[in-house]
């Protein structure tokens, strides 16, 4: 008799768990953004016309400055 398997995956970045507590735990632990500001533009960036950083803020009222990837 085969036998069936239940998956439980975490909705924000798709892990999977087999026990559900571990994937609610998951969900919980990611900060989901909210609110993003306080754009830092560049001088010495020739078009200026994407920001260098931005500030983006979390529910729950943490935040953190994102920096433009170099390539
Ligand atoms: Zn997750």
């Amino acid at each position: 008799m085969p036998r069936a398997e239940t998956r439980y995956y975490c909705n924000v970045c798709g892990k999977f768990y087999m026990k559900k507590e571990l994937a609610a735990e998951c969900e919980k632990k990611h900060l989901i953004p909210e609110t993003v500001n306080d754009a830092d533009y560049l001088m010495d960036d020739r078009k200026n016309q994407y920001p260098d950083s931005v500030l983006v803020h979390f529910r729950g009222g943490k935040s953190a400055r994102y920096y433009r990837k170099r390539k």
